[in-house]
């Protein structure tokens, strides 16, 4: 409790206690109505909340992991985002944290915005129709889909209104406060690539850039010291299912396969360029 509140709550059982023994008029000075009849200015906080990118560093640094090989690291990680409830809405409205899933020695990273209600029932980020098509892509790349690491920025599924089901996008500020754990599985990982996909991820990781996902797709950025290609978002390619979305996002993974120096063949030059 603060000084001013034990001299307030002091003073109100002090007058208390005289009205009942009768008192029914105190002596006043002039001044004292006088200060006591000017507006008052507005305090400052007495703990004011730190600024938001503060915070995320306060909560960055309470991130701690240990064990010596990357998969301890990501274990280790792992159990303590499990139990994280730094936002309260979503810790309460969710069904598990969906932290992440794959090789944690991967060369590649897919980096989406959050879990829907199919990765928030699994547990997994990319299990339903959009993760599906998002397989095939990792497969049609040469990969298994247990060779590369998947995540999300938000590690919660954003919340819904009372009674609505279906999915909706991330805030802005609850990316960013989750973003820590993303940072964190980056910095183990220590991918060659980073995949960025659809606009609300990467606008989640690179609020500064303007532009959108169909200016911004095709062309390299850096996260991290990272080399990272922004592409569409599979849910995107579904719902406009068309030869040259389709193309357009496999330019972007012939471009991570070059950029990794993995193989890549004729066929796979090909597809989508005539069907
Ligand atoms: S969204 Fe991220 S920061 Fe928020 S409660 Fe879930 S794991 Fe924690």
């Amino acid at each position: 409790m603060s000084e001013f509140r034990e001299a307030l709550d002091a003073t109100i059982s002090h007058l208390e206690s005289l009205k009942r023994a009768g008192v029914t008029h105190l002596p006043v000075r002039a001044e004292t109505l006088e200060a006591l009849s000017r507006p008052v200015a507005p305090s400052a906080p007495l703990a004011a909340a730190p600024p938001a990118a503060e915070a995320q560093d306060m909560f960055a640094e309470r991130i701690r992991y240990t064990g010596s090989t990357k998969a301890e690291k990501m274990a280790s990680l792992r159990k303590q985002a499990l139990a994280c409830v730094k936002c309260k809405h979503l810790a309460a409205s969710r069904t598990q944290v969906v932290f992440g899933v794959g090789n944690p020695e991967s060369e590649l990273m897919f980096v989406g915005e959050a879990p829907g209600a199919d990765e928030d029932a699994k547990g997994e980020p990319f299990v339903g129709r959009a993760g599906q098509l998002l397989t095939k892509i990792i497969e049609t790349m040469g990969y298994k889909r247990s060779d590369i690491y998947i995540g999300n920025i938000l590690k919660c599924r954003p919340n819904m209104p009372e009674g609505e089901s279906g999915n909706r996008q991330p805030t802005d500020p609850e990316m960013q406060t989750c973003l820590p754990w993303l940072h964190a599985q980056i910095d183990i990982i220590q991918p060659k690539v980073l995949v960025a996909l659809g606009a609300v991820a990467l606008r989640g990781l690179l609020p500064e850039l303007s532009g959108g996902i169909t200016k911004l797709r095709g062309r390299w950025l850096l996260y991290r010291n990272i080399p990272m290609m922004p592409t569409y978002h599979p849910a995107f390619v579904l719902r406009q299912y068309t030869m040259q979305n389709r193309r357009l996002i496999w330019e972007d993974m012939l471009a991570v396969l070059e950029r990794l120096g993995r193989p890549i063949t004729p066929k796979m030059q090909n597809y989508f360029k005539s069907e």
